[in-house]
């Protein structure tokens, strides 16, 4: 071993090319052998020699970030918290199937043609604020931004049972849809 580690300058691996001799450098209680390099992004880093020979280090970190990015464009999205809230808005109006689907399509209530897309009606409405729901001011209008507001489901709840017993509909913020989950 030892000798063996050694890596020619201008030797390419990956994104990076050596270009100096490797270095015995103290690396916590003992010395490691590091290797200066060149990144293709134009980035000049030391690396752990033993990485660079066996395949861990292949930048200077810059494709493990656009891996990142490109996996958090991709999947990100899905895994928002508000990403169910929206697929759930979409199967009671779209859905016939769906169990409240009585109240909200069968009703006549649609999701706004800009909400097909979950990044724009996560930018209308903004991340929920915790221990609210996605509530319409009017119960009979549209899921669209104009109409829909973050709610407490206990309000809610109080609102539903005030306006069963009185038959007055809200025009605030509170109003659920008869049925609303
Ligand atoms: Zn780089």
């Amino acid at each position: 071993m030892g000798t063996t580690l050694l890596l020619e300058v201008g030797e390419e691996l990956g994104w990076l090319t050596v270009i100096g001799p490797s270095l015995l450098l103290p690396s916590g209680d003992r010395r490691r052998r590091f290797t200066p390099c060149l990144c293709r992004c134009g980035e000049v880093v030391t690396v752990t020699t033993h990485h660079l020979i066996n395949g861990d280090t292949r930048s200077c970190g810059c494709l493990r970030k656009q891996t990142t990015a490109k996996n958090a464009r991709k999947h990100g999205l899905k895994k928002h918290p508000l990403y169910m809230t929206w697929c759930a808005m979409r199967a009671r109006c779209n859905n016939p199937k769906n169990a409240a689907y009585k109240n909200y399509g069968g009703r006549g209530i649609s999701v706004c043609k800009r909400w097909d897309s979950f990044q724009a009606f996560l930018e209308d409405m903004g991340e929920r604020p915790e221990n609210l729901t996605l509530e319409r001011k009017d119960n009979d209008g549209n899921y669209e931004p104009e109409n829909c507001c973050w709610d407490t489901r206990s309000n809610q709840n109080k609102n539903q049972r005030r306006r069963l017993r009185s038959r007055k509909r809200s025009n605030g913020c509170n109003g659920p849809p008869p049925g609303a989950p």
